[in-house]
């Protein structure tokens, strides 16, 4: 089985029924296909084959989706890159990956603009200089029917890790590694022809890519794909496509639990809401439950390098253990949690969760030092450090990298911002070490509020429910934290002080 198979079969199996939604257009699973298969033909006609890496640069529109089982049917290797990337970032990206052709949305098309490659350039929206004009492949007729045969071995995508340390990273998946998850999620999220996918999160993200797109089309359902993201266009959405499914940040039901008029929408369409990326403390989890109406919000846990397949919690776990990532591993993966000298550790304690399945990416692309450095034999090292509760629930305590070490006593950055996001002018903090000459490492904090507060005030906040070590020893105010496309908060900015 390879990805491109689950578009040819679609196309088969229902034509008439519509696949993608998106910027006003409708295409049904027999126009995607031949839109598809048109581009197919164009990038074979350019020389592109075989491995050869296509670089997406889109954002959630229906191209996109037509661009990328274009490049599967021809057994090219998919690169789809954020849409937030600037000019230098896709340099490197384009370079590193040994691009061959550039698939460009008009709406991006400035960062790429002045690009000074020879590959094969596409754009949307019309052809300038240098440029070939995607509606004019998409739409020139190919008889021939292409089909891929590629393995389940072989290589498939590649998505560059965001770069928080060093370069960014390509994390080359097989077809296998990404049916595998993209599977897990149509059992676990119970995906059929009739389901309704609501896109909002970029698609050149691991969770939006493999759990959502590529799990839709297995199954043959809907896709209603959002560019960017806003409270009232999730709210739009829902009632108008009358959506069964969501993922999204937990940023995004936090700003959307809080829209004046999200009681009285209509969100009787929705299944499933499920969240990831990023954990919800168990009083966000209450609101964001209160506020949708649901008793069906689920967590995925998971990291790029695993597909993004790691675990699940349901919505009826969530009501005694909101704020955990849940019991189990999910479908086709398998977790422990391990102590530096690699042995299971005891309920309680905190060790790094490992993960092991099909998921799993086959390495770095080009950088087999980093692929060696992240595996113990076929256990994937997710550097968050985490422990087991007795009822085998698992919580995240922090990621290894973020961990701070203050006159040798370990310090979670996790723990103390969930004490501060309580306070009821504060709505988003960030906790970081900064190197201190007599104790290693202190603690700083950042946050954005609602008023200006004041150091002291924050410090008798967070020294009500936090040890004094704990409790920041310089703090500031920002008006908002730097975030990630996938509305993730990026620490090393503030560590480099950039912000
Ligand atoms: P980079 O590109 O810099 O590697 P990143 O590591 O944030 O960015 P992802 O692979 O998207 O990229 O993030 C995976 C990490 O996100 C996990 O290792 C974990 O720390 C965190 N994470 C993911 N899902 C959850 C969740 N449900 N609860 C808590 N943390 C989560």
């Amino acid at each position: 089985m390879n990805i491109s198979q689950l578009l040819e079969r679609n196309a088969r199996k229902y034509p008439e029924q519509e696949a993608l939604v998106g910027m006003g257009q409708r295409l049904k699973f027999g126009e995607l296909d031949r839109w598809a298969n048109n581009l197919a033909h164009a990038l074979l006609k350019y020389g592109i084959g075989t491995g050869d890496k296509v670089i997406l640069f889109m954002p959630n529109v229906p191209e996109f989706v037509a661009a990328y089982f274009a490049a599967q049917r021809i057994k090219a290797v998919i690169v789809p890159i954020s849409a937030k990337l600037g000019e230098k970032e896709i340099e490197y990206i384009v370079e590193h990956s040994d691009a061959k052709a550039l698939v460009a949305h008009d709406l991006l098309f400035d960062a790429v603009k002045e690009l000074k490659t020879d590959m094969l350039k596409v754009k949307t929206g019309g052809a300038v200089s240098g440029w070939q004009s995607f509606e004019e492949l998409a739409n020139t007729e190919s008889a021939e029917r292409l089909s891929s045969d590629a393995q389940d071995d072989e290589p498939s995508t590649i998505l560059y890790t965001s770069g928080t340390t060093g370069k960014p990273k390509g994390v080359l998946f097989s077809h296998r590694n990404v049916l595998t998850v993209a599977q897990m999620i149509c059992v676990e999220m119970e995906m059929k022809p009739e389901s309704r996918l609501l896109h909002m999160m970029p698609l050149s993200h691991s969770a939006p890519l493999h759990l959502f797109l590529v799990a839709g089309m297995i199954v043959g359902a809907k896709h209603v794909l959002v560019p960017t993201f806003t409270p009232d266009l999730l709210l739009d959405t829902v009632e108008k496509e009358r959506t069964t499914h969501f993922f999204g940040a937990p940023v995004a039901y936090l700003m959307t639990g809080k829209h004046p008029e999200i009681a009285q929408r209509d969100l009787s369409s929705m299944k499933w809401w499920i969240y990831g990326s990023a954990p919800l403390s168990a009083g966000e989890v209450k609101f964001v439950q209160q506020a949708f109406r649901t008793d069906n919000l689920v967590c995925v846990y998971g990291l790029t390098e695993a597909g993004p397949s790691g675990t699940l919690m349901t919505g009826t776990e969530h009501a005694e253990k909101a704020g955990s990532i849940g019991k189990r591993a999910a479908l086709h993966t398998e977790i422990r949690i391990v102590n530096p000298d690699g042995q299971d550790v005891a309920p309680g304690e905190v060790g790094e969760i490992l993960l092991r399945g099909e998921g799993n990416m086959l390495g770095y692309y080009k950088n087999e030092e980093a692929t060696k450095e992240t595996f113990i034999g076929d256990w994937l090292k997710t550097g968050d450090l985490a422990k087991f509760d007795e009822d085998g629930f698992i919580w995240v305590v922090d990621r290894k990298k973020d961990l701070i070490i203050s006159g040798g006593v370990n310090i979670y950055p996790k723990e103390i911002e969930e004490v501060l996001i309580t306070h009821p002018e504060i709505h988003e903090t960030a906790v970081i070490g900064v190197p201190h000459a007599e104790w290693g490492e202190t603690v700083k904090a950042y946050f954005a509020a609602s008023r200006e507060l004041s150091a002291d005030e924050i410090k008798a906040f967070a020294g009500k429910e936090l040890a004094s070590y704990k409790v920041p020893k310089l703090i500031e105010q920002v008006e908002a934290l730097p975030r990630n496309a996938s509305g993730k908060i990026l620490k090393q900015p503030l560590r480099e002080g950039s912000v």
